[in-house]
C-alpha cells in the first residue's frame, strides 16, 4: 500500500492523490492548476483507463477540475463523493468545459489562416457530461465498501456544500492502515454551512495548509452589522451596491446575509431594496444549495428551514439569466445590490456593472473575497484611481469596501484544532495545498505543537503506508521562471478579449431591426475590425 502526491505539492492548487492499496489505483481529487503555478507536477504513474475510483473533496475546479479530461483519456470507474458535490459538479464541470471549448474555439479562428495546428481543447462538453454519468453519489458519515479490501467515509467539512474529509481504511495482508485527507478545512462561524467535523483517529493524516501561517484575526466580525451599514450608506447616497463575488458560495452567503437584513428590517429607509443576481452559474448554485438543505445547513439555517423559511429567498430578489435581462439591470435608477461573477473583476458580467458604477460617486464596489495579486479587484482595494474596462479608462469615484474575515478556510489555529481532535496521535501528517514556504513552515509548526512527524512532499513525494517509510520526498522542479508569469498574464488579457468579443455579439443581437444604412455601416466596420487582426 502505497501513497503518492501528484498535486498542490508546495503549491496551493491541482489537488491530487494517488493511492495503490489491494490491486486498485484510486485517486483522491483530481483538480486544475490555477493561477501562479511554481512547480512541475509529476504524471500519474498510471493510466487514465488503470484508475479504478476518483473519490472527490468538494467541487471546487482546482480539486475536480481535471476529472473530465481523464475521462476523455479512458477513465471508466466510479467518482464517490457526496450528493451535494455530485449536484455542484455536475453544474461546475459543465462550465468549465464551456471555457475550455470558448479558448480552442478562439485560438483556432485565429490560427486557422496562419496554418497553425488545430488547438484542441483539454476537454469538451461531452467529457464533462462523461464525468457526469459517472458520479456515484453518497451520504456523509456513511461507512461504504469501496472494493475488497478498501472502506471510505465522508465527513462534512464545512468549507463548502457538500465538502468533505475522507476517512479510507485499506486492509493488505491482515495489516489495515487508515488515511485522512482534509481535503479543504471549512472556517468556523461561518454562515449557512457547519463547522468541520472532527475525525478521531488515523495512521495517517494529508491536510490542506492555505492559511498554515496566518490567522483570520481574534475577534469574530459582525458580518451582518457591517454589510448593513454599507448597504445603508450608499442608498441614502442614491446609488449601486455592486459585489464582484464567486458564483458558488459565496454568493448564497450574500443572499443568507441580506434575508437577515430584510427580515429584522435593518435598513428602515429602504425597506423594499432590489437585490439582483447576475449569474447564470451563481443561480444554478442558488438550487443546488436549495435541494441539499437536509445534509448540509448548519442549526442557524435548519431553523429557518423548519418555520418555513428559505434561507436563500426574500422579497426583492431578482434574477438575470440571459445576457438582456442583466443589461436591464443598468436601467433601473432606484439604488439596489447587484451580485455578480467573476469574484475578482477578471471576467464576467460583473465588468459591465463596475463599468457603470465605478465613475458614480453615490455607488460602491463592496469585495467579499480574496483578490489575486495583478487583478482589477487587487487594484481597486489598493485605490486605483481609474481602471481599463472594455478598453475605456473609468474613472473610480465610488467608495471601494472590503467585508473583513469572510473566508471559506479554516486559519493556522483552525489547522491546528482540527488536527488536535484527533483522539490518538496519528503516526504521520503530510501537509499539501499551500503555498511554497507556507507547507513547510506548517509542517513544523505541527512537529512543535502537537508533536506529530509532519512533512511537505514536492510532487512525486511517496509514502509507503504499511512500513511508515518516505519512500521519496518528491522532486523539486521549478516551472521556467521567464516562461511562467508571462504566460498567465498572456491568458488573463486574453479572457479580456473573449469577453470583448462576446459583448461585440450582444450589441450585434440587439441592433436587430436597425435601418438597413446602419447595418452596412456596423457590418463594415466589424469587418474592418476583424481584418485588421486577422493578419497572419
Ligand atoms: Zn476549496
Amino acid at each position: 500500500m502505497k501513497l503518492s502526491f501528484i498535486g498542490a505539492a508546495h503549491e496551493v492548487t491541482g489537488s491530487c492523490h494517488l493511492l495503490e492499496a489491494c490491486n486498485k489505483n484510486i485517486l483522491i481529487d483530481c483538480g486544475m492548476e490555477q493561477g501562479p503555478d511554481l512547480y512541475e507536477n509529476q504524471e500519474i504513474p498510471v493510466t487514465a483507463g488503470e484508475i479504478d475510483f476518483i473519490l472527490l473533496t468538494h467541487a471546487h475546479i482546482d480539486h475536480s477540475g481535471r476529472v473530465p479530461l481523464l475521462c476523455k483519456h479512458g477513465f471508466k470507474g466510479g467518482i464517490v463523493t457526496t450528493f451535494a458535490t455530485a449536484d455542484l459538479c455536475s453544474i461546475m464541470l459543465r462550465d468549465s468545459a464551456h471555457i475550455q471549448e470558448f479558448e480552442a474555439e478562439w485560438r483556432n479562428r485565429k490560427g486557422k489562416r496562419s496554418g497553425a495546428p488545430l488547438y484542441e481543447p483539454l476537454y469538451t462538453t461531452a467529457d464533462a457530461e462523461t464525468a457526469i454519468g459517472l458520479l456515484a453519489p453518497c451520504d456523509y458519515n456513511q461507512k461504504i465498501t469501496l472494493c475488497d479490501g478498501v472502506e471510505v467515509r465522508f465527513n462534512d467539512m464545512g468549507h463548502l456544500l457538500g465538502s468533505a474529509s475522507i476517512e479510507i481504511w485499506v486492509t493488505e495482508n491482515d495489516i489495515t492502515k487508515k488515511i485522512v485527507f482534509s481535503g479543504d478545512v471549512g472556517n468556523i462561524n461561518q454562515p449557512i454551512l457547519r463547522n468541520p467535523q472532527k475525525v478521531q483517529s488515523a495512521d495517517y493524516v494529508v491536510i490542506e495548509s492555505t492559511y498554515g501561517d496566518r490567522t483570520h484575526g481574534e475577534e469574530r466580525p459582525d458580518y451582518v452589522g457591517e454589510f448593513t451599514r454599507i448597504l445603508r450608506e450608499t442608498f441614502l447616497r442614491g446609488g449601486n451596491v455592486v459585489i464582484p463575488s464567486f458564483a458558488v458560495g459565496r454568493t448564497q452567503e450574500m443572499l443568507y446575509f441580506i434575508r437577515e437584513i430584510k427580515e429584522k428590517n435593518l435598513i428602515p429607509e429602504f425597506p423594499n431594496f432590489e437585490v439582483y443576481i447576475d449569474s447564470p452559474l451563481a443561480i444554478e448554485a442558488t438550487t443546488v444549495f436549495n435541494k441539499n438543505v437536509k445534509s448540509c445547513f448548519d442549526e442557524a439555517a435548519m431553523k429557518l428551514v423548519e418555520q418555513g423559511i428559505n434561507p436563500l429567498v426574500f422579497p426583492g430578489l431578482k434574477v438575470a439569466v440571459t445576457s438582456d435581462e442583466s443589461k436591464l439591470i443598468n436601467f433601473d435608477e432606484k439604488p439596489k445590490v447587484i451580485i455578480s461573477a467573476s469574484g475578482m473583476c477578471e471576467a464576467g458580467r460583473i465588468r459591465h456593472h463596475l463599468k457603470h458604477n465605478l465613475w458614480r460617486a453615490d455607488s460602491t464596489i463592496c469585495f467579499v473575497g480574496y483578490q489575486a495579486v495583478g487583478t482589477v479587484g487587487r487594484k481597486l482595494i489598493e485605490g486605483a484611481e481609474c481602471v481599463k474596462l472594455f478598453g475605456e479608462n473609468i474613472t473610480v469615484n465610488a467608495k471601494i469596501e472590503s467585508l473583513k474575515g469572510i473566508s471559506g478556510h479554516a486559519d493556522m489555529n483552525g489547522l491546528l484544532d482540527w488536527l488536535k481532535g484527533f483522539e490518538e496521535k496519528p503516526s504521520r501528517v503530510v501537509v499539501v495545498h499551500g503555498e511554497d514556504t507556507v507547507t513547510e513552515r506548517f509542517a513544523w509548526l505541527i512537529e512543535e505543537k502537537i508533536d506529530i512527524p509532519a512533512f511537505a512532499p514536492f510532487s512525486g513525494g511517496c509514502i509507503d503506508l504499511a512500513t511508515n517509510t518516505v519512500l521519496s520526498e518528491g522532486v523539486r522542479i521549478p516551472k521556467k521562471a521567464i516562461e511562467k508569469p508571462a504566460r498567465a498574464r498572456a491568458s488573463m488579457v486574453f479572457q479580456r478579449v473573449v469577453a470583448a468579443a462576446k459583448r461585440l455579439m450582444e450589441v450585434v443581437l440587439k441592433n436587430e431591426g436597425l435601418s438597413n444604412k446602419d447595418l452596412a455601416k456596423f457590418e463594415t466596420q466589424i469587418h474592418n475590425l476583424a481584418d485588421k487582426w486577422d493578419r497572419e
